[in-house]
């Protein structure tokens, strides 16, 4: 499960965020293109978008449920 203490500093304000277990699988982006990107630092990825309607919601719980690691939070804020 994310840890919202551990979420990396880049992600945008809100609730969706990656926390420091990220290891790079991309899946996230694949997945949620509109709200998840690789970072400038390149060795994580990050929520640079929260959700903003039906259909990237959608997308972002799915790539909550696969990320392999479980690095993707929705109760930050
Ligand atoms: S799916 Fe999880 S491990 Fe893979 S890039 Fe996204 S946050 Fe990181």
């Amino acid at each position: 499960m994310a840890n919202k203490d551990e979420r990396w500093e880049d992600n945008t304000d809100g609730a969706w965020y990656v926390d420091n277990s990220c290891i790079l699988c991309s899946l996230c982006v694949q997945l949620a293109p509109n709200n998840f990107k690789e970072s400038e630092a390149g060795d994580h990825d990050i929520v640079f978008n929260q959700p903003g309607n039906d259909d990237e919601l959608k997308a972002c719980e799915d790539a909550k449920s696969q990320c392999p690691v479980e690095a993707i939070g929705n109760d930050g804020e």
